[in-house]
C-alpha cells in the first residue's frame, strides 16, 4: 500500500485550514497489471487506487467561480451571479488533469495552457480538457494475484 504524501498533507491542509468540507467525492480506479524483468520471476497483481475530492462551498476572493488546490475543490456560492455555469465540472477537470500529470502538470500546462485553462471568458463555461487518467491517487493498493 501506497499513500501519496503530497495528497495527504493536501487532505491534511484542508481538513484543518477549512473544516469538514460540504460534501466528498470519492473516485476509484482498478486494474490488472503484468510485472516483470530480470530480478524475478513475473507477477500478476490487482491494483486499486482511491483518491477522495473535498468539495467547500465558500466565498472566493477576485471574483473567482471555482478554484481546486489538489484534493480540495472550492465552489462559490455565488458562481452563476458571476456568469458562470458547470463550475464542479471545470473543477473536477482540473483535479483529473492533476490526477494525470501530477507534480508535471504546471510545466504541462504551460506548454498546453489553452487547452487546460480555456481563454477567459469561456474558463466561466467551459470544461478543460482532461482525461480520466489516475496516475495519481491518495491510495495505491496492490494485491499480487500469481504468484502469491
Ligand atoms: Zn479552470
Amino acid at each position: 500500500m501506497d499513500i501519496s504524501l503530497i495528497k495527504f498533507l493536501s487532505v491534511i491542509y484542508a481538513l484543518l485550514h477549512y473544516g469538514s468540507p460540504d460534501y466528498r467525492v470519492d473516485e476509484f480506479s482498478v486494474g490488472v497489471l503484468f510485472s516483470f524483468g530480470r530480478s524475478s520471476e513475473p507477477a500478476l497483481y490487482l491494483q486499486v487506487k482511491y483518491d477522495p475530492i473535498f468539495v467547500y462551498h465558500r466565498e472566493l476572493p477576485n471574483d473567482l467561480c471555482g478554484m481546486s488546490i489538489y484534493n480540495a475543490v472550492f465552489i462559490s456560492p455565488i458562481a452563476q451571479e458571476l456568469g458562470c455555469t458547470r463550475t464542479l465540472e471545470h473543477e473536477m477537470a482540473h483535479v483529473w488533469q492533476g490526477r494525470t500529470y501530477g507534480l508535471l502538470l504546471p510545466l504541462v500546462s504551460l506548454a498546453f495552457n489553452e487547452s487546460f485553462e480555456p481563454p477567459y471568458p469561456k474558463s466561466m463555461y467551459e470544461i478543460p480538457y482532461h482525461r480520466r487518467v489516475m496516475n495519481f491517487s491518495l491510495i495505491n493498493i496492490s494485491i499480487p494475484l500469481f504468484p502469491y
